[in-house]
């Protein structure tokens, strides 16, 4: 079998870390795999690098970030294949240019385009086992390139699906995909499976465990991934294709802290305005997600919206603008998303108003809503995030 292990952050965190990574790697080379590595940078380790670069500037130009934080992973690499080497277990490592990966040219959120997968492959062939450093890759012009926050787990599905190899393995501080942050719920419970849809939902919803991108990339090439603990021989978790026809109702509970809040208000109500306003945020790369606009009173309306926090900032330099449309505008970076998901929820009713009780019941008021087949997020304040989680999660009984 040929098997993709990727060791994020905190399962690469020290040196000891990187050694028992040795040992799993070695392990599993032993039962008669074929393994290719993917690493993540120390955990700690790209934050850091962020900040040295603020130190210089505020606004550093995104090609030298790459440069900067591509350096992280590659220290890992490196590490991991002397200590293997040290084992007498043949290894080499490779940069993301290295192990053949080509993205577009959207520094520091590149997309993969393609893979040539020729070099790992033949030091597959002479037995050694490939350590690529994660998260990266060279675009047309020969820049490194960096894949967006969490991106070692895109590089490993990546790679997993141009070598066509068994199975994805992610290894964390986490022995699976539970029913919500066991840090949050201590009650949240472990699953032996969940479908691509459903674990695509809760990452993109905040559940950090697997980047979303990662988990879309996967369903679309029909890599298995499995989640697993790097701390533990725990089972894990299988992420694939839904196969029983009986769905669970609700699977997950998913927080996302980084979001703000956008109010507008008194919008001049007339044809085209919302049209103005969110092309202009877009122009600006800002990631609007969720938006309400109330019924109309005096010819005016009050527009609200939310940003990932990081934006708010840009956000609000974009509507100043509007100034003569608009009465005035307030911000709030005090707000969180709580969200249920399942595929279930497709063929029964009654899931959002089940939520909304048990908040209400909490007294925890809900700011803003938006739904779609498989999933009910609200805007809460940040104050009664972990609350609301442990609320919900209990009115869908997934701690029996
Ligand atoms: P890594 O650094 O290895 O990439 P992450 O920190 O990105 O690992 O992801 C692991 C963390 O994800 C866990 O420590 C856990 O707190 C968090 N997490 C959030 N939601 C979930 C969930 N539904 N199931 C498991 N872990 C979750
Ligand atoms: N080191 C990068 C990050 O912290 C990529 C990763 O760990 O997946 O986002
Ligand atoms: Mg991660």
């Amino acid at each position: 079998m040929l098997i993709v292990h990727k060791y994020g952050g905190t399962s690469v965190g020290s040196l000891e870390r990187i050694a028992s990574v040795a040992d799993r790697v070695e392990r599993a080379k032993k039962e008669g795999n074929d393994i290719v590595v993917v690493v993540s940078a120390m955990s700690g380790e790209t934050n850091k690098l962020t900040e040295y670069a603020q130190h210089f500037s505020n606004t550093p130009a995104k090609r030298e970030m790459d440069m900067l934080l591509s350096s992280g992973e590659r220290v890992t690499a490196a590490l991991l294949a002397i200590a293997l080497q040290e084992k007498g277990v043949d290894a080499v490592a490779m940069t993301g240019r290295q192990a053949g990966i080509v993205t577009d040219n959207s520094h520091t959120y590149a997309r993969i385009e393609s893979i040539d997968p020729s070099h790992m492959e033949s030091e597959i062939a002479e037995g050694k086992v490939v350590i690529v450093a994660g998260f990266q890759g060279i675009n047309s012009a020969g820049s490194v390139t960096t894949l967006g926050r969490g991106g070692s787990d895109l590089s490993a599905v990546a790679i997993a699906g141009a070598l066509k190899a068994d199975a994805c393995e992610i290894y964390s501080d986490v022995d699976g995909i539970y029913t919500t942050d066991p840090r949050i719920e201590p009650k949240a419970k472990k699953m032996d499976f969940i479908s691509y849809d459903e674990m695509l939902e809760l990452a993109s919803l905040g559940a950090k465990v697997l980047q979303n991108r990662s988990v879309e990339l996967a369903k679309k090439l029909k890599v298995k991934m499995v989640a697993k603990s790097s701390f533990s021989d725990a089972e894990g978790t299988v992420i694939g294709e839904e196969e029983s026809m009986e769905a669970v109702l609700v699977s997950g509970i998913a927080l996302d802290r980084n979001q703000a809040r956008v109010t507008v208000r008194e919008v001049a109500d007339r044809p085209g305005i919302a049209a103005e306003i969110f092309t202009k945020l877009a122009d600006e790369q800002i990631n609007v997600d969720m938006i309400i606009q109330n019924a109309s009173t005096d010819g005016t309306t009050n527009l609200g919206f939310t940003v990932p926090q990081s934006q708010l900032n840009q956000a609000q330099a974009v509507i100043e603008a509007f100034d003569h449309d608009i009465g005035g505008m307030d911000l709030d970076d005090s707000v969180c998303k709580v969200s249920v998901v399942g595929v279930g929820m497709k063929s029964h009713a009654g899931v959002a108003a089940a939520a909304f009780s048990a908040l209400a019941a909490e007294n925890i008021n809900i700011e803003m809503i938006s739904t779609s087949e498989i999933k009910v997020s609200m805007i809460v304040a940040e104050k009664y995030a972990e609350l609301a989680v442990r609320t919900l999660h209990s009115v869908y009984n997934l701690d029996k």
